[in-house]
């Protein structure tokens, strides 16, 4: 009745640890819905591989992990003079990300001994320091000597492979500012661009924040399913639904589970959208003419299509006739995202 994820434990466990292995210096990020698996799961195999510490999303994630992993925590989001006393409560554990000078003072004045790194701005854009901010930032940790500075952070876009340039100019500012610090914490760089920062910056140490290449780098090792739930045979013309349309021809209304509670069906999955596509799909009479969506659900080697949209924990599709209509109880594919799906279940064999 459930939309299961099915690992394959051995498969999966043997990815995360190749690429704890060919990963030095390796920091798993555990963050929003645990990539589909959970914060709490991905807490307990980062004990597993043995990484010194976890990524978090945001400060309210840690009580998502603290109990099950038992390294150093580093805070992704950056700390802000909002945050409420709980997220800043003195932690030897929590090391926070700052991103603006006033943040750094304010941190401090908090915490005096913080564990902090400073976020350098890439060119995500998404918050940071400038080159000149973080020189006055070295100024501003120079009069506080009980501050821990964990290293320097940069966020980069997912562009593979073109990293490098930018990667010099950031190392550079940080060279440059004199910061009492000789670690970095990178995200989204290519195992090769890792190797080509760690022999140009030998003095560094390079700390790679992985989450998706981590943990759903072996899509192999992965299956989502849900349960056909019901079957009901119809002709064209029949009546069905929430909205009341009416089938376009005979077929079947096949109900599966999973619906927009467990996030399915939110975006159409890729595919030929395109006009032309459009224009020879209406002309041949096809179902998406009549307004049908395609679906995530695989049944019979075909993405079918959704019968109206999906409904709370349920689905329902329509399969013309024809085509093998599966029995109640069988498993159906389904292709998710997996970090915007809520799975009832997870099955590691
Ligand atoms: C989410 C996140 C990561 C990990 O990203 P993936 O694409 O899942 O590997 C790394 N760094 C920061 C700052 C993040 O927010």
């Amino acid at each position: 009745m459930s939309l299961t994820l099915t690992v394959d434990g051995d498969r999966w466990r043997k990815h995360l640890r190749s690429i704890a292995e060919s990963t030095p210096g390796l920091v798993p990020v555990a963050k929003g819905n645990g990539y589909g698996f959970g914060n709490g799961r991905l807490a307990r195999k980062s004990q597993w591989l043995g990484a010194d510490t976890l990524a978090v999303g945001t400060y309210d994630e840690l009580d998502q992990v603290s109990s099950r992993y038992d390294g150093s925590l580093l805070v992704l989001t950056p700390w802000r003079p909002f945050s409420t006393v709980a997220e800043v409560e003195p932690s030897d554990r929590v090391i926070h990300t700052v991103s603006r000078l006033e943040d750094l003072t304010g941190l401090l004045t908090a915490d005096p001994s913080a564990r902090l790194v400073l976020e350098r701005m890439t060119t995500m854009l998404r918050h940071g320091f400038t080159a000149r901010e973080l020189r006055a930032a070295a100024t501003v940790l120079a009069t506080h000597p009980r501050a821990r500075l964990e290293g320097v952070a940069f966020h980069l876009p997912l562009a593979q492979g073109e990293h490098l340039t930018e990667v010099e100019r950031l190392m550079t500012d940080v060279v440059a500012a004199g910061l009492d610090t000789r670690t970095v914490w990178v995200s989204h760089l290519t195992a090769k661009e890792l190797d080509t920062m760690r022999s140009s910056y030998g003095d560094f140490t390079v700390r790679p924040r992985i989450g998706t290449g981590l943990w759903l780098g072996d899509r192999g090792a992965l299956k989502v399913t849900a349960t056909v739930l019901d079957a009901h045979q119809v002709v064209r013309g029949d009546v069905y639904g929430y909205r009341g349309r009416t089938a376009p021809r005979n077929g079947t209304i096949l109900v599966v589970s999973g619906g927009s509670a467990h996030g399915i069906g939110l975006e159409a999955p890729t595919g030929d959208q395109s006009l032309r596509s459009r224009a020879a799909s209406i002309a041949k009479g096809g179902l998406d003419a009549a307004g049908f969506v395609r679906s995530p659900y695989s049944i019979g080697g075909k993405q079918r299509l959704f019968a109206e949209p999906p409904h709370m924990q349920a689905s329902m599709l329509f399969l013309p006739s024809g085509a093998q209509v599966p029995q109640i109880g069988e498993s159906v594919d389904v292709r998710v995202r997996y970090t915007a799906t809520t799975f009832d279940r997870t099955v590691i064999s």
